[in-house]
């Protein structure tokens, strides 16, 4: 039987120590659906660990209660109940994934429609655009007091997962979720500064340098943009900066699908791949190198030099632009 919210409540009602937990390399709608949940879970009288593979992040500091997030410990914690969050497949999880004893049972609440099912409860709904339109949407049933600083994370989850809104997905439900999110107590201009216009001056030089060398291919429908462990180094940037650069690709007129290379320590290429129309789906050819996401926003880890990645990844994504 499918899971619904009812599930979710009963599957937590019993429990007393319960991990919660999303994504490496996390966005907003990652740590700000673990912190606005484990804040919840607190409430309820529960024990709550919150963990992520790189603990809360600086570029983070702006969600409220963003210390409550961890890294995690290498030996393996024992919970009644284990939360993964925005998280599509177990690997992702990254090494939180180790911190979490074997057979603990994981309740897996995400809105990736590649999500794996890899909890014992999958709540999955890929008609939200967020983790945290779901979670909000959870608490209004289960009759939870949101508080300021549950709202404030949430908003951003929805906010940042939506593209400010801006996204398919976004529907009356999202800004439904916002408006009360607002009415819980969300300084929105106060978010939006901390979130947007607050960027590290390391992210801005990284710009400077994809705007420089971006490159258009398929008369011009496809933008990319690569990141070279040399430039890594000789920029100084960390993995958080590169979030959203890709963006500025794809805004171009002509554009249909911007890709974004970085080469990984690891003998790896992360891809990071954007649609900018429905019938071009993204998760789909991230899919053929092992990867997943949504329709019109994917990513995969693939072997490989830069070169060589790119080169196969823009060919797949060729095709699925032609046909
Ligand atoms: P990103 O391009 O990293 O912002 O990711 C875009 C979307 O694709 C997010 O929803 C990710 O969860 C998903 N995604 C990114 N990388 C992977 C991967 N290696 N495997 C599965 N899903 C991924
Ligand atoms: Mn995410
Ligand atoms: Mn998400």
């Amino acid at each position: 039987m499918k899971p619904n919210f009812d599930t979710i409540a009963e599957v937590l009602r019993n429990a007393h120590t319960v991990g919660v937990a999303s994504h490496i390399r996390p966005d907003a709608d990652a740590l700000g659906s673990t912190i606005a949940f484990a804040l919840w879970l607190r409430e309820c009288g529960k024990e709550v660990t919150a963990y992520n593979e790189e603990g809360s992040t600086s570029k983070f500091h702006y969600l409220p209660c963003h210390e409550i997030v961890v890294m995690p410990p290498s030996a393996p914690q024992t919970f009644d109940v284990f939360v993964a969050l925005d998280t599509s497949v177990k690997n992702r999880l990254g090494s939180v994934h180790e911190a979490i004893a074997p057979g603990t049972p994981i309740l897996n609440i995400d809105h990736h429609i590649s999500n794996e099912n890899f909890g014992d409860v999958n709540y999955i709904d890929p008609s939200a655009p967020a983790t945290g339109q779901i979670l909000f949407e959870f608490f209004q049933h289960v009759g939870a007091r949101i508080s300021p600083e549950m709202a404030t994370n949430l908003f951003a989850a929805i906010s940042t997962d939506t593209g400010s809104f801006q996204y398919a997905g976004t529907n009356e439900r999202t800004f439904s979720a916002a408006g009360h999110l607002i009415a819980c107590g969300v300084d929105v201009s106060a978010l939006s500064r901390a979130m947007y216009d607050s960027q590290p001056r390391r992210r801005f030089e990284l710009l400077r340098h994809a705007l420089n060398s971006a490159e258009f291919d398929d008369d011009g429908r496809i933008a990319t943009f690569s990141l070279s462990l040399e430039l890594v180094e000789k920029l100084k940037v960390l993995p958080e900066d590169n979030e959203g650069i890709i963006d500025h690709l794809r805004s171009v007129e002509g554009v249909e699908a911007a890709v974004f290379f970085e080469e990984l320590p690891e003998g790896k290429v992360r891809v990071s791949a954007r649609s900018k129309f429905p019938r071009i789906d993204v998760c789909k050819v991230c899919k053929k190198f092992h990867g997943g996401g949504h329709p019109m926003a994917a990513g995969a880890r693939v072997d490989g030099t830069l070169i060589q990645v790119k080169s196969d990844f823009l060919k797949a994504l060729s095709d699925e632009i032609r046909n």
